[in-house]
């Protein structure tokens, strides 16, 4: 199964991708961990993206396509993938589409996590992540025993600058800018699927295990 999955910050995107790729045997592709595997392999590929991140500079298309095309090529994703963070934008979809097309094959589904942002923003704005082991809590709804204390080791727990309430809100204006275009591209080809994220985690893997079940091949 050749799987893209989308959604916002917030949207636990991260836990039902790993969910998904271990229940249905296939690799998680996210653009952050290839990126890092192609600048430790050494390659030209590699050595010409680490220019870009060491300069603080956004990576361009056509970089970032070769390096997706590049993974996308290894033996592990002969039965399928899921791609995550990757397009971002209607010209990397475009060159996707490509690349699985000069491959011999496409893409079979594009799920959408969608969040109600107040629900994201409750979910981030309470965020507590210790400074010492790393341990994430929520205020409201995964709180630690004592507050402000880390259950597990004891530090201090604090909240990410960027999860403070007016940052979630900006995050979440320039992700739904940024990716309206990319659903409407998806839709238009009857490939997007919207998955109700405003469940608990197990309830959003159910419905999404039932979707991929029903279009196995
Ligand atoms: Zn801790």
């Amino acid at each position: 199964m050749r799987i893209l999955l989308m959604g916002p910050p917030g949207a636990g995107k991260g836990t039902q991708a790993a969910k998904i790729a271990e229940h249905f045997g296939i690799p998680h592709i996210s653009t952050g961990d290839i990126f890092r595997a192609a600048i430790n392999s050494g390659s030209e590929l590699g050595r010409k993206l680490k220019q870009f991140l060491d300069a603080g500079k956004l990576v361009p298309d056509e970089v970032t396509i070769a390096v997706v095309r590049e993974r996308l090529e290894q033996p592990d994703c002969e039965n399928g993938f899921l791609l995550d963070g990757f397009p971002r934008t209607i010209p990397q979809a475009e060159a996707l589409d490509q690349i699985l097309r000069e491959m011999g094959t496409e893409l079979d589904i594009v799920l959408n996590i969608s969040v109600a942002p107040e629900i994201i923003v409750q979910r981030l704005s309470g965020r507590r992540i210790c400074r010492n082991c790393g341990a994430t809590y929520h205020v409201k709804f995964q709180p630690p025993k004592h507050p402000g204390v880390c259950d597990r080791c004891g530090g201090k727990l604090y909240q990410r600058s960027d999860d403070n309430e007016e940052t979630v809100k900006e995050r979440l204006d320039v992700y739904t800018k940024q990716t309206a275009p990319l659903l409407d591209y998806y839709r238009k080809r009857g490939l997007l699927t919207q998955v109700d994220g405003n469940q608990s985690i197990d309830q959003v893997w159910s419905e999404i295990e039932r979707t991929l079940r029903s279009i196995k091949k």
